[in-house]
């Protein structure tokens, strides 16, 4: 049993913690260099020295640790990791039940009750995110847990913990039995191929799960789609299985190409109806303006921050030209699809970009549609930067 020292938190700080709020940061703290061992507990304590919650030392990008518990006399160990656990599996009976998808989130870190840690479910296979040496230290209790919980068929990991939360390549194996990849996961009938021990990314993002039902069931019909940042083309996939006229994907990985091939095969859609284009999506946009492609259904969903040969692309700064961009090239009532993960702002300030961009293309336009995360990423009204990702149907014209 780990023993725990008492951190003072500064004192403006102090109703900000008491109010439930998930995330440690080191200035909220007067004596944070008591903490040394990653994984220690520690008690939160005002300057008087009363209690105010418990939590784990973990570094990473964002905090440097996070509240477990509330209740002083809470143990931090295997039976307060399994009801944790418990507890986020009942939250997602409905989808184990459901059978057109065996692909979702079972542990949604600070929204399940423990910050640092993601377990996703992949028909039977269960993939963990660790965000910090902090949250690692507990394997041992987490994975004990998850077992007593049912039965599987293996599991993966993924270490993000340097500071910049970033994947430490490894054998992502952990136990159970070895999957042969890709495995064909299903989501709202679609199948996707999935690779959980080949690097970070394991080919979809499930967060997007409700977004590409919606563009499948009323945004994809006789349209011709232009999917950016397109990655393995899950978009592109969704929209061809909703009748799309033709998709077209755009990524500058050279390796998103025969995914994106392998995603349509899965799905028995021939690829070579399909365009895909290896290109940096800023040059695609000057090719299609050049040639005058049009589109009907343009989807704008790039990373928070991303490094090409020839430019930096950092959302808060260029998600206005980006989708100025998009304008340029959609058709008058067609849709724009503008997606971002990028937690530093809200969905008032995303609106913004919205707003500006159209007033700078002197086009009209409408919100038709928005979405958040699906109900299996769960969140907490006291940490609403976990509630990240924003993504709005636009459409054109009046
Ligand atoms: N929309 C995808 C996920 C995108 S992940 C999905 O739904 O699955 C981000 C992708 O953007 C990566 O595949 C990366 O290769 C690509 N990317 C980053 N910068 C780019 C650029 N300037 N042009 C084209 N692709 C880019």
């Amino acid at each position: 049993m780990k023993s725990a020292v008492d951190l003072q938190v500064k004192q403006k700080y102090i109703t900000k913690y008491q109010k439930g709020y998930p995330l440690v940061n080191k200035d909220t703290i007067q004596n944070a260099e008591l903490l040394q061992e990653e994984g220690a507990i520690f008690n939160l304590v005002d300057p008087k020295r009363n209690f105010i919650a418990k939590g784990y030392y973990g570094i990473q990008n964002k905090g440097i640790g996070w509240i477990l518990s509330h209740n002083k006399g809470e143990k931090i160990d295997f039976p307060f990791f399994k009801s944790k656990m418990e507890h986020a599996m009942k939250k997602r009976v409905s989808f184990f039940e459901e059978s057109q998808t065996n692909a979702f989130r079972i542990f949604n870190g600070e929204g399940d009750g423990i910050g640092g840690i993601t377990i996703d479910f992949f028909d039977g296979y269960y993939l963990i995110n660790w965000y910090s040496e902090g949250i690692y230290s507990f394997k041992e209790q987490i994975i004990r847990a998850l077992e007593d919980l049912g039965d599987y068929k293996g599991i993966y990991e993924k270490k993000r913990f340097d500071t910049k939360g970033k994947y430490i390549d490894d054998d992502d194996f952990v136990k159970g039995e070895r999957g042969q990849f890709p495995i064909i996961v299903k989501e709202n009938g679609m199948n996707y191929a999935v690779y959980l021990n080949d690097g970070a990314m394991v080919g979809i993002f499930l967060d997007q799960r409700d977004v590409r039902k919606v563009i499948r069931d009323k945004y994809a019909l006789d349209k011709n789609v232009l999917n950016t940042f397109s990655y393995t083309g899950a978009f592109s996939v969704a929209a061809a299985l909703g009748g799309a006229a033709k998709t077209t994907s755009v990524d500058l990985a050279k390796r998103s190409k025969s995914k994106t091939i392998e995603q349509f095969s899965a799905n028995g859609i021939d690829f070579e109806q399909q365009d895909i284009v290896v290109m940096d999506v800023f040059d695609y946009f000057r090719y299609a303006n050049r040639k005058n492609l049009t589109f009907d259904l343009v989807i704008l969903d790039p990373p928070s921050f991303a490094r090409s040969k020839k430019r930096t692309f950092s959302t808060a700064k260029d998600y206005p030209g980006l989708i100025k961009d998009a304008i340029s090239v959609t058709e008058e009532n067609g849709v724009i699809v503008a997606s971002t993960n990028s937690a530093t702002f809200g969905m008032k300030k995303f609106k913004g970009f919205v707003e500006q961009a159209f007033r700078e293309m002197n086009e009209k336009y409408r919100i038709v549609d928005e979405y958040s995360l699906p109900h299996d990423f769960r969140t907490t009204n006291e940490y609403p930067e976990g509630n990240y990702l924003k993504v709005l149907f636009i459409k054109k014209g009046n």
